[in-house]
């Protein structure tokens, strides 16, 4: 598979969609290693899909869209795994 010279993400579709670098950096968002315990166990799923997308999904507006509302989903849910115990 073909990648970005300039920012290595998957050039996968219509290379001209490709904003370079712009679904790297929605990735960082998706990060969890420096998260409490309890917030990890929900957050880390939340990585795996976006990696998926990131991987799988042509580039283009419809992909970001998907990376933002995944990234919505992932914040309520920690917002939402705030009140369990701590493990
Ligand atoms: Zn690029």
């Amino acid at each position: 598979m073909a990648r970005c010279a300039q920012c290595m993400e998957p050039g996968i579709g219509d290379m001209a969609q490709h904003q370079c670098g712009s679904n790297e950096r929605l990735m960082r968002y998706f990060e969890f290693g420096h998260l409490p315990p309890k917030l990890q166990r929900v957050s880390r799923h939340f990585y795996t899909v976006a990696d998926i997308v990131r991987n799988t999904v042509p580039d283009g507006s419809e992909k970001t869209v998907c990376l933002r509302k995944l990234l919505e989903a992932k914040d309520a849910a920690v917002r939402a795994a705030l009140d369990l115990p701590d493990v």
